[in-house]
């Protein structure tokens, strides 16, 4: 098993598919609405109240019966006593005498008998009695019950990703939790004997440990949650030690490094004839793969080089956990774009170059530092990677190209 990888390389769709099979929809939990963003509707909502509950003001003004105002304009106003005043939130409603007005304000319960609300910039805004200056028709800025939402409407349908005006909705509807797949739990497990704590001393031959910070801001920016174990050694035992423990509480887990051709790849020396199978993915960069189940929990293994890792993050894991999720939409858009210069690929692996994408200037795509999976600050400036076809090896300033965007 251990030399079996070096067969041929299978496709990024291939692999694509091995991984979103390996993962599993995360069971439904009632969450409150606070720790829903990002998450997904488990069941329809229904709501048991319509909105608005009540027929209400949509101005600050004066409640009136319409006929009331008939023929009034600037000139010749009319001038009506001042019965009642309802700021929001009152609750006692005071019926409308004919001939008479109540002061109203944005929100406030239309008293029965009015059918109108004339807006304070149209009167003299008295208090004790007003002057109107305009006729108002019948209806004029009133909100009626029941015009957003009636009593028994389903407002979401399962499936629904949940953003700010989903989470706003359940809670005009009186909502306190939703039901949605929770989060899925993530061990992001960085290996490497090289690896140092970011603010303690390196010496000659030690880098800081980034991929963990890295991989555990994906998880939470996939809805995962992430728990952090960095400092791995490359040693086999000290990987188990670490491992071990935590398998119980995990619904996968996702490793860093050590799954080369090289001497000390410790993941793969750990989880090879284990059920994790290690594979060849024909895709620059990442090609070094892993995948499987260790003990029950899905394991993915992820190579160590920052750039490796954060792209294949985005080809094989991010789908995966939005996919436990519930999500419908599990891929970054796709659009087409024109080089603004020319790049190299290797034949036989689908090239994933770091980008800018401006769609304000006419679908241009720039490339951001060269291939090299080491890259990470030209990593940090891109909002896309640009996709190059395993038969193509080179492409010319102006030619087209598929661009999956990563952010604004
Ligand atoms: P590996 O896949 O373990 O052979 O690592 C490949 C390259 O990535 C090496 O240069 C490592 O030092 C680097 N690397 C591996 N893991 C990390 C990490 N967690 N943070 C930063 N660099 C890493
Ligand atoms: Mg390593």
């Amino acid at each position: 098993m251990r030399d079996q990888p070096l067969r041929r390389p299978i496709s990024v769709a291939e692999h694509r598919a091995r991984v979103a099979a390996l993962v599993e929809r995360t069971p439904v939990v009632r969450l409150p609405l606070t720790d829903c963003l990002g998450l997904v509707l488990a069941e329809d909502l229904v709501s048991p109240i319509s909105l608005p509950p009540f027929d209400n003001s949509a101005m600050d003004g004066y409640a009136v019966r319409a006929a009331d105002l008939a023929g009034a304009d600037q000139d010749n106003p009319v001038e009506l006593p001042v019965a009642e005043d309802i700021p929001a939130g009152r609750t006692d409603l005071v019926p409308l005498e004919a001939g008479t007005a109540h002061r109203i304000m944005t929100g406030a319960p239309l008293p029965p008998g009015a059918d109108a609300v004339i807006q304070v910039e149209l009167t003299d805004g008295g208090t004790e009695r007003v002057r109107l200056f305009r006729a108002v028709a019948q209806n004029s800025n009133v909100r009626r019950a029941a015009s957003d939402v009636a009593a028994g409407d389903r407002v979401l349908v399962a499936g629904t990703a949940l953003g700010a005006a989903q989470l706003g909705l359940a809670a005009a509807i009186g909502r306190t939790e939703l039901p949605v797949r929770r989060r899925p739990r993530v061990l992001v497990l960085s290996t490497g004997s090289e690896l140092v704590e970011p603010g303690q001393p390196l010496l000659p031959g030690q880098i800081y440990e980034s991929n963990g910070t890295m991989l555990a801001a994906a998880v939470r920016a996939a809805g995962g949650e992430a728990e952090l174990l960095r400092f791995v050694p490359d040693e086999v035992a000290a990987f188990h030690a670490a491992l071990e423990p935590r398998l119980a509480h995990v619904d996968l887990v996702l490793t860093s490094g050590g799954v080369s051709a090289g001497a000390y790849e410790v993941v793969k020396d750990a989880l090879a004839d284990r059920g994790v199978t290690f594979t060849k993915v024909a895709v620059q960069p990442g090609g070094p793969q892993g995948a499987g189940r260790y003990q029950g929990v899905p394991v993915i293994t992820l190579p160590g080089n920052p750039v490796s890792s954060l792209v294949s993050f985005e080809l094989f894991v991010r789908p995966a956990l939005l996919a436990a999720l519930g999500h419908e939409r599990v891929d970054r858009p796709r659009v087409r774009a024109t080089l603004s210069q020319g790049i190299t690929s290797p034949a036989g692996r689908t090239q994933y170059r770091r980008g800018v994408y401006d769609p304000a200037s006419g679908r241009v795509v720039t490339p951001v530092g060269g291939p090299g999976s080491h890259l990470l600050s030209a990593m940090a400036l891109a909002n896309c990677l640009i996709e190059v076809p395993e038969e193509v090896t080179e492409l010319a300033e102006g030619d087209e190209v598929a661009v999956l965007v990563l952010a604004d």
